[in-house]
């Protein structure tokens, strides 16, 4: 487990640093989240929309031609294989549940990419609620098929239009907002980021991953336990998710993979364990990417779900105590991986998950040995990523 303190800290990491205006709603939130979370009824209703819905258990997949090419034992966790997508529909079917029990009747979301967006439209739309998405305008342009989904499944996408229109500007947008609507309406946040309790109510949600592959290993091999666990960090919520019950267990060696973008000299990457300081961003203190004076620096990655300034206070916990090892992987790096896995196995995997199978490549884990990938989300989302970067890159 990860425990998180009463006050929300991970070591130095965490809390919940926000504007006086915010305190009422996340107090509720703080003084309520366990025991419903927790409580059979809930649980009931989460595990079995978890099953019936989303598509799971998400099968561990011993991907044997993988597993050759690199001479040990690779399995895969197959969140791609969740309805939507990607493992973030786990956090939205949980945060919504609590949202309905606290007795709201309105749902917001800010999104960078979109994937954060789809998956609580779709979970909105599930359970006849309101659904209302912040997204930079920069990004609705650049994101166009995502805010079709998002309006198509009754979401309103609101442009948001100060600062740089990206993620960062959409987040504040979606704050003002709970500020104003603080009775009726919930605001649901997509990874182990923001103020306490966001950070640990979500790690508990995608904990079902881990809670997962322990039993499928255990039928698999008989030993619950792998020797390592990859999986890729934007804000880390999958990743958490992978980790969460192996944590305890020092055996496990946890491996967080960022995007190194063109390159962690180049200005242009998301690397935060290895270029940021820390810092308090949207609402919690961890390790962030700014500038010697403390502004946020823009960040990059050919991934849109791992182009992100900071990681949840849990991740930057992990890396200060050298508990979690974490290592940059380029945009390069990972789109060759994404090709192999396609070639290989015959799953074409979601960028940002392909920054996790990137890392095989220098793992150099031993024959006996046991791998796990948390395959965060399927590909098809990048096909055009992946087209031009074939396309470009023909020798
Ligand atoms: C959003 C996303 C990520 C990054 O988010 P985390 O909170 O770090 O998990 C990774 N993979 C996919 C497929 C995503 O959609």
């Amino acid at each position: 487990m990860l425990a998180v303190s009463e006050s929300g800290f991970y070591g130095n990491f965490g809390g919940a640093y926000i504007p006086e205006m915010l305190h009422p709603n996340v107090e509720e939130l703080k003084n309520n989240y366990l025991e419903i979370i927790q409580s059979p009824s809930f649980q009931e209703e989460f595990l079995s929309l978890l099953k019936d819905y989303v598509g799971r258990p998400t099968p561990l997949y011993y991907a044997s031609r993988l597993s050759e090419k690199y001479n040990t034992n690779v399995y895969l966790k197959r969140e791609d294989l969740c309805h939507t997508g990607a493992h973030k529909v786990n956090n939205t079917i949980g945060q919504i549940l609590l949202a309905k029990r606290l007795g709201k009747k309105r749902i917001i979301a800010e999104t960078g990419a979109g994937q954060h967006g789809v998956a609580t439209a779709t979970i909105c739309a599930l359970m006849g609620l309101e659904c209302e998405v912040f997204m930079g305008k920069i990004d609705v342009a650049r994101q166009k098929p995502n805010v079709e989904r998002m309006k198509m499944l009754g979401a309103k996408v609101i442009e948001a239009v100060s600062g740089s229109q990206t993620l960062k500007d959409a987040t504040n947008d979606a704050m003002r907002d709970w500020i104003n609507n603080p009775v009726d309406t919930y605001y649901v946040i997509g990874s182990v980021v923001g103020p306490h309790p966001y950070p640990d109510m979500v790690a508990r949600f995608q904990a079902v991953i881990s809670e997962e592959i322990k039993k499928q290993l255990a039928e698999k091999t008989g030993k619950e336990n792998p020797d390592y666990i990859l999986a890729c960090v934007g804000g880390g919520s999958n990743a958490a998710g992978a980790f969460y019950h192996f944590a305890e267990n020092s055996e496990v060696k946890l491996i967080g993979l960022e995007a190194a973008g063109k390159g962690v000299d180049t200005g242009e990457s998301a690397a935060t364990t290895l270029l940021g300081k820390e810092g308090v961003l949207h609402g919690s203190r961890s390790l962030v990417m700014q500038t010697p004076d403390g502004q946020v620096v823009e960040p990059y990655s050919i991934s849109a779900g791992l182009d992100y300034p900071g990681i949840g206070p849990v991740h930057a916990y992990l890396f200060a105590s050298g508990r979690g090892k974490y290592f940059p992987v380029t945009d390069e790096e990972a789109m060759e991986a994404g090709l192999q896995l396609s070639r290989l196995e015959g799953i074409i995997p979601a960028i940002e998950s392909s920054h996790a199978l990137a890392y095989l490549e220098k793992l150099n884990a031993k024959p006996e040995e046991v791998v796990v990938v948390n395959l965060s989300g399927r590909g098809d989302k990048d096909l055009a990523t992946y087209i031009k970067w074939i396309e470009d890159h023909k020798s």
